[in-house]
């Protein structure tokens, strides 16, 4: 009966079910929206303490169960139920978050959260136990990781329970965590723009075990920062020298790949190996930033060489690099395992000083 693609696990404990809500501190004027709402176990709770909640669902079969559930109750005018996925839709305004999240969403989900103009107040958060700890690692903790550093730059994170797999029909195969992520809002929210803050993560956190010099040194790397590089020059009519460096002749290799990757091991943030049901390898970039950073692109005319010849705008921007790493912040050889957002920051302003950007 349930679809385990759909990540369908119903919450079969009306305690767990009442904390949950309970732990969203609901105010009788507030506007919910729960994802995934499913036979309404939380639905009918929180219709109970709010002024209204959005609940979208991806599988018709739940979305028809749930508007069954309510049909005739005081409670069926409070209710609305979207169907569709909710990573690809635009998300109307809504006060507070509740989910017991279809766990293959978790990743994509908190990044939409997170980089929604106007975040909610709050949100409660059914995840599996591993993603819970990785939202609320520290600098050198073994689950640290970009994800860790997004939501604690962006929100307030709290493991608040934990919930034993029996309390769910069919039971998952791992353990689950109640989170509360409180978005920092106003004049709390930090003044950086998403984009630049998570392209900077996502370097950093390319590969596992690295130093940031060797995130910063291979050839993706390069060749992204050189292209950006160029967009911002075309932007600020800076002058841009597309010669070759003299004495480079064919084959000299432009883009030097310093990969101190000892683990091998893959890409960090977009895996989940082995724990989550679904793998979760997909881009979490919101879709308005991609769709932003390709008009970008688009208007811009960008020309890239040939990545065999050595140039001087490649010299330069491997320069400028060193400079940051080395001479402005001094984390060129710390791990990003290691570093506090404090850290990233300081990289971020510092690239930002010499016209490199990420967004
Ligand atoms: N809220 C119910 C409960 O606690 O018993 C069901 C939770 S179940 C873990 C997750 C629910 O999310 C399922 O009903 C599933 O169909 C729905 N779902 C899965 N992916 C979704 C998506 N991308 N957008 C919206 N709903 C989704």
């Amino acid at each position: 009966k349930f679809n385990k693609d759909f990540g369908q696990h119903i919450l079969k404990n009306p305690g767990v079910a009442d904390a949950i809500v309970a732990k969203a501190d609901l105010k009788p004027t507030d506007v919910v929206l729960e994802v995934g709402p499913g036979t309404g176990n939380l639905t009918v709770r929180i219709l109970e303490k709010a002024r209204k909640v959005i609940a979208v669902e991806l599988d018709p079969r739940m979305a028809a169960e749930i508007t069954k559930r309510v049909q005739g109750t005081p409670l069926q005018k409070k209710l609305e139920v979207i169907l569709g996925d909710v990573i690809k839709m635009d998300l109307p305004p809504f006060d507070v978050l509740i989910s017991n999240t279809p766990y293959q969403i978790s990743s994509p989900l908190i990044f939409k959260i997170l980089a929604l103009p106007n975040p909610p107040r709050t949100s409660v958060l059914m995840f599996q136990r591993e993603f819970a700890m990785r939202l609320t690692a520290q600098p050198g903790d073994a689950l640290f990781s970009r994800l860790s550093v997004n939501s604690q730059f962006w929100a307030r994170c709290t493991h608040i329970m934990k919930v034993g797999k029996q309390n769910f029909r069919p039971p998952p195969q791992v353990e689950s965590s109640v989170v509360r992520i409180e978005p920092k809002l106003g004049k709390d929210r930090p003044n950086v723009s998403w984009q630049e803050f998570d392209g900077l993560l996502r370097i950093c956190f390319g590969r596992k075990n690295r130093t940031i010099r060797a995130s910063w040194s291979t050839k993706e790397v390069l060749s992204m920062v050189e292209k950006n590089y160029r967009i911002y020059c075309a932007m600020n009519n800076i002058p841009i020298d597309d010669g070759l460096v003299e004495g480079a002749g064919d084959g000299d290799e432009a883009m030097e790949v310093d990969d101190d990757n000892e683990t091998g091991a893959p890409a960090d943030e977009d895996e989940w190996g082995g724990v989550m049901d679904v793998e979760d390898g997909d881009d979490d970039t919101p879709e308005f930033f991609k769709e932003q950073k390709a008009a970008a692109t688009a208007s811009q005319p960008v020309k890239t060489p040939s990545r065999r010849k050595k140039t001087k705008l490649g010299e330069m921007i491997k320069e400028k690099i060193r400079k940051v790493l080395e001479d402005d912040t001094d984390l060129a050889d710390k791990r990003s395992s290691k570093c506090d957002e404090n850290d990233f920051l300081r990289l971020l302003f510092a690239f930002n000083n010499e016209g490199i950007h990420f967004a």
